[in-house]
């Protein structure tokens, strides 16, 4: 199960425990009845039982309503690993 979070206009957040992955756009207010978007909150990942599966599964909800939007065609460096030279790599002997 996991958490998630909505944003009634007139009473403000509540949250809604689904099984993962369920989680409908809209949730009727438990206050005033009206319907309320799901927000996508950080917090609602921080208390997931399972953080890293509920993040992935947030993540490909989110998509669906709200997908990121890229403005640039990623670098070619992005993919190679680069080593970063911290100060004990710098004090071993050169060849
Ligand atoms: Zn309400």
């Amino acid at each position: 199960m996991a958490i998630y979070e909505y944003r009634c206009d007139q009473d403000g957040l509540f949250e809604v425990t689904r099984p993962l992955g369920t989680a409908p756009e809209l949730a009727t207010c438990s206050v005033c009845g009206r319907e309320a978007r799901r927000v996508f909150s950080v917090g609602m990942v921080k208390r997931g039982s399972n953080s890293a599966l509920v993040a992935a599964m947030d993540h490909a909800e989110k998509s669906r309503h709200e997908p990121d939007v890229v403005t640039s065609v990623p670098s070619s460096s992005a993919g190679k690993r680069t080593l970063s030279m911290t100060p004990d790599l710098w004090q071993l002997p050169r060849p």
